[in-house]
């Protein structure tokens, strides 16, 4: 059991290094079940940043003078475990999309409120280099997060509204009949996830949420 603040801060990086590299095994499975390419190609992207994160734990393990160890995340095995129930499901294409984005922010939002916290505890420990190499995994997350809002916004869940393919909705948008119906996919800001402050927002330029107008 952690008996300060130092070995809980370990304890946190332990679970979000075992964390990503859960994302690494499920994320392919997410590349094949997207419909849309640009999902798909969002998807190959954050595989790739994921890879290059459990790389950087390594880094802040190495910071913290510890073996880079994981410890079981039940809580991004849950996640995943529901997004691969998603996969299963026999669903439009559309739907699966917009289905998929949904479990995906709930991988982002997981790992915002994770990096958040160790950041936060980092600083607080005076350990700054650790701060910053995380904070770059921060900044990638939230991007991933507001990309797969904008890919929502942006077509997937009106195309999934009206039972169409995306193709179809593209022809309808140059006719000019968007629907503008519907609710937004998420109404939770990365900040309002993050458990303890939004770290160093410095780092990580706001990005503007696209999509709705
Ligand atoms: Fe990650
Ligand atoms: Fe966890
Ligand atoms: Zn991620």
């Amino acid at each position: 059991m952690p008996t300060n603040l130092r070995e809980a801060l370990v304890e946190e990086i332990k679970d979000i290094y075992n964390a990503e590299k859960q994302i690494v095994k499920a994320l392919p499975k997410m590349v094949k079940g997207a419909t849309s390419d640009e999902l798909r190609e969002a998807f190959e992207s954050h595989l790739d940043e994921t890879e290059n994160q459990v790389t950087r734990l390594e880094r802040v393990f190495e910071l913290l003078d510890e073996k880079p160890r994981g410890k079981h995340c039940a809580g991004m095995a849950g996640i995943l475990e529901e997004g691969s129930d998603t996969l299963q499901e026999d669903a439009e294409d559309s739907v699966m999309d917009a289905m998929l984005i949904a479990g995906a922010q709930r991988v982002e939002h997981y790992e915002i409120t994770a990096y958040g916290t160790c950041i936060a505890w980092a600083e607080a420990l005076g350990l700054t280099e650790v701060a910053e190499v995380l904070g770059e995994s921060l900044a990638e997350e939230k991007a991933a997060d507001e990309k797969l809002s904008a890919l929502a916004e942006s077509g997937i869940n009106d195309a999934a509204t009206a039972g169409e393919s995306e193709d179809e909705m593209e022809e309808d948008e140059e006719a000019g009949s968007r629907s503008t119906e519907g609710p937004p996919q998420t109404g939770v800001s990365a900040r309002s996830a993050s458990g303890n402050r939004p770290a160093n927002g410095s780092k990580n330029p706001t990005r503007q949420r696209g999509g709705r107008r």
